[in-house]
């Protein structure tokens, strides 16, 4: 009877509810401290066999826009201040980011790669220095190293979190450190506690790449508070959106002076000396628009509401998938007081899917309407990355020896595990569906795991 019932071997509480809505039971019942829904189409044949889609509805779009922002990009083209030079959005966005993070000084640049390159370069960051980074991040955390010629020192995932391994910063400290750099990955903060003591106790500069953690908070206080400075991005998929936009927090006046310089030239706020001099270290111009300063105001305006939306939907997310055997959504530190939820990760066990590789998983998931990837891969282990080994530049500042070593503390073996295997992604803009969409979403994958075997033999 047991196996009869379902494709997989199963055990528990789960066997009991595999029989239970087997049995023709469409409802709704109490099972320890925790309730399951059920619908008769749950128990029908996966998309992917030819059934009917799980999901039937539609994912709200993204960016979410309206008149307000017609009217931000009308009010600006009219006004002829089309640059910040001239213009006040770019100046008023920057103030109110401010206080809505609780900062002393935000700086709009022209994306969030640029908001980190304004950081290391208001550092002064060059050959011969070494950045901390996580190895599961986007490709700008190391791109913005390497741009200043700095070696990337990659960081192991803890993956249970898909966090940088607060464990292990402290062992890739060396006296070449310039900069402590862990990403706020999927918006959910790193360990804040444990790193910004490593940083403090060695004093090393913390930089956050929070460049996913729009209104993240630890222990109350917002991301990008923690260390010298936080950057943003703005960019189109990010959960606060001008097409192209980031910015620098610091709490620091005279870091921020520094970083207006960079990204403008040399030029500091009150211009002192002729026009077309520079001032300062090196710099760039990486100058916010006002059209999207104006963009970036109201859309801020939707932020918080679509915070609280997308936060209700992955606790809900947490409880229904967590239920699933085989199915492990990521973990949030303890101090953790809010995720941004730029994505919505969990491991995927394929054991617990009678074997189903995780790509037939995903495309089952696909299958039911269900948009779903397994994220990154393995940045460490990229042709794109392993090259600066054999790099001309990297060999004259490095030498070989220091380039091979630097190919060997790169392995990162966690983080392997969660690439090949484990991880599965679900975009922020799923999280702003309604609780209904969150239904459809188990149901999905309640199906996929109670028909894998026929899946994977398909
Ligand atoms: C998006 C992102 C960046 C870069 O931001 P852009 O605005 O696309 O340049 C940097 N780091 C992380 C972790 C990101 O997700």
């Amino acid at each position: 009877m047991k196996k009869k019932n379902t494709d997989i071997p199963n055990e528990g509480r789960r066997d009991f509810i595999n029989k239970a809505v087997i049995g023709g039971a469409g409802l709704v019942m109490g099972v320890g401290s925790s309730l399951f829904s059920f619908s008769n189409s749950d128990t029908g044949k996966p998309a992917i066999l030819g059934g009917a889609k799980a999901f039937r509805g539609v994912f709200p779009a993204w960016p979410i826009v309206g008149k307000p922002e017609e009217q931000a990009l009308l009010d600006v083209v009219r006004s002829s201040r089309w640059g910040r030079l001239n213009g006040t959005k770019v100046a008023e966005f920057e103030k109110e980011y401010a206080a809505l993070n609780g900062v002393k000084n935000v700086l709009g640049v022209s994306s969030g790669t640029n908001a980190l390159y304004t950081i290391l370069g208001a550092l002064d960051t060059g050959p011969g220095d070494e950045v901390i980074i996580p190895v599961y991040t986007f490709i700008a955390t190391y791109n913005v190293v390497v741009l200043n010629y700095a070696l990337p020192v990659f960081v192991d995932t803890d993956i249970e979190t898909f966090q940088m391994d607060a464990r292990k910063v402290e062992s890739a400290i060396t006296p070449q450190t310039k900069a402590i750099m862990p990403v706020h990955m999927a918006g959910s903060p790193v360990d804040l506690d444990v790193i910004s003591t490593i940083a403090r106790k060695s004093d090393i500069p913390l930089i956050e790449d929070a460049c996913q953690a729009h209104l993240a908070e630890w222990k109350g206080k917002k991301v990008g508070n923690f260390g010298l400075a936080g950057a943003f991005s703005f960019q189109a998929s990010k959960n606060l959106n001008c097409a192209e936009g980031g910015a620098v927090m610091t709490n620091d006046d005279t870091f921020a002076e520094i970083c207006y310089n960079f990204h403008n030239q040399g030029q500091g706020q009150a211009r002192v000396g002729n026009y077309g001099t520079g001032a300062g270290t090196r710099a760039t111009n990486v100058r916010l628009t006002e059209f999207q300063g104006n963009i970036l105001l109201a859309q801020m305006n939707r932020l918080e509401k679509q915070v609280s939306r997308r936060s209700e939907n992955a606790a809900y997310l947490d409880t229904q998938l967590g239920d699933i055997e085989g199915i492990t959504p990521a973990k949030l530190y303890p101090g953790t007081t809010k995720s941004a939820y730029h994505l919505y990760m969990f491991r995927y066990d394929r054991e617990r899917f009678g074997g189903l590789s995780r790509e037939k998983f995903l495309n089952a998931l696909t299958a039911e309407g269900v948009p779903c990837s397994p994220g990154y891969g393995k940045m460490n282990l990229s042709d794109y990355v392993t090259s600066l080994a054999t790099n001309k530049h990297y060999l004259k500042i490095y030498g070989e020896r220091t380039m091979k070593e630097w190919l060997e503390r790169n392995l990162c073996p966690e983080n392997d595990k969660l690439a090949d295997e484990q991880a599965v992604w679900f975009t922020q803009n799923m999280l702003l569906g309604d609780r209904n969409d969150m239904d459809q979403i188990v149901e999905a994958i309640r199906k996929i795991h109670k028909h894998a075997k026929a899946i994977d033999k398909a």
